[in-house]
């Protein structure tokens, strides 16, 4: 597949893809009903649909009963941990070994075209993109995952919260489910708009941010800070009548979904004329700028305050002109 006839590649080798970043289509008007198909499409495939059906198998087969739920215990919370440890292992791994190890298909798509291994950091653990990545993900990242997991299902078995079942709140509980990813963006959205504070971005996001061309191992790379502030949309179901398996589902939204932003390429070859959609380009394009999209679009919150970089020239000059007024601004406001 020639990813020319998607995209354009600079003189550096760096490719990006034709067309704008586009914010959902419910917030565009007049709504075009093949758009919004198209969008529903994207919505659902191939992401969302692989953590839910993630969230039913644990939910049916890899999580304790509820009796054992009621009582903390380590042989279970260590049993979530490790499955928890072992799908990011496969998944996670899998992109790692055949995008960035084997790199099946060089740097077809490849939005950057360096890949982080051939270049040795400071900024990293054992100056490495991948290595840091590694420790940080299982060192603190999974194992605060899991605490949220086994505080939800140890409060769902013992009553406290407002649970509801399916055949209670059948309507609720589809919507809910439904509304997962949009509550996983506000949050998200709101989290890091407050880590980017300057004393926060020193202090927590930055280590995040030392990923600036992201790979797998990136997605979780963070601060614990950031991760449990990551995390703590789950809270919700502690709040509002939800079920296990939603909120099973809203943590691997979190944890496993963490890595399609962080992916680096924008379709996955999967045959000789078949690719995948990644969704990786917006989520990129602020590791590139560090200050556009603060969320990925399917909540118009970047478009509203300012920050939406759709990915063309346009917009490059859009943020080009904000960092000129704040230049101008700070120029102002120091004495001479
Ligand atoms: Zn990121
Ligand atoms: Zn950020």
């Amino acid at each position: 597949m020639d990813d020319l006839q998607f995209g354009v590649r600079n003189a550096r080798g760096d490719w990006a893809p034709n067309g704008p970043n586009l914010i959902a289509p419910f917030y565009r008007l007049p709504w075009q009903p093949a758009e919004i198909l198209g969008w529903l499409k994207g919505y659902f495939l191939p992401w969302n649909v692989s953590w839910m059906a993630l969230a039913a198998l644990y939910w049916f087969f890899l999580t304790p009963d509820v009796a054992t739920l009621q009582t903390l215990s380590p042989g279970w919370v260590l049993l979530l941990l490790l499955r928890n440890s072992l799908a990011v292992l496969l998944f996670y791994g899998a992109m790692e070994l055949r995008l960035y190890i084997q790199r099946k298909q060089g740097t077809q798509f490849k939005y950057n075209h360096r890949f982080p291994g051939d270049h040795r950091s400071n900024a990293f653990l054992f100056k490495s993109q991948a290595l840091d990545g590694i420790i940080r993900t299982f060192g603190t990242g999974v194992p605060i995952w899991t605490a949220y997991e086994v505080l939800i299902l140890w409060c769902y078995a013992n009553g406290y919260g407002p649970w509801s079942v399916l055949h209670q709140t059948p309507v609720w509980f589809v919507v809910f489910w439904l509304l997962v990813p949009i509550w996983h963006e506000f949050h998200f959205y709101c989290i890091h708009r407050l880590i980017h504070i300057p004393v926060l971005y020193k202090y927590v996001h930055s280590v995040h941010h030392r990923s600036v061309n992201p790979s797998p191992w990136s997605s979780l790379s963070m601060h614990p800070v950031e991760q449990a502030l990551y995390f703590s949309s789950s809270l919700l179901h502690l709040l509002l009548p939800s079920h296990p398996l939603i909120a099973l589902y809203q943590l691997n939204f979190a944890g496993m979904g963490a890595i399609v932003g962080h992916i680096g390429f924008d379709r996955i070859l999967t045959g000789d004329d078949k690719a995948m959609d990644t969704h990786a380009y917006v989520h990129y394009l602020h590791h590139k700028y560090f200050e556009v999209n603060y969320g990925d679009g399917s909540v118009p919150l970047d478009r509203i305050f300012g920050s939406w970089h759709d990915g063309t020239k346009a917009g490059d000059e859009l943020l080009e002109g904000r960092r000129k007024k704040r230049r101008d601004k700070w120029a102002a406001d120091t004495p001479a």
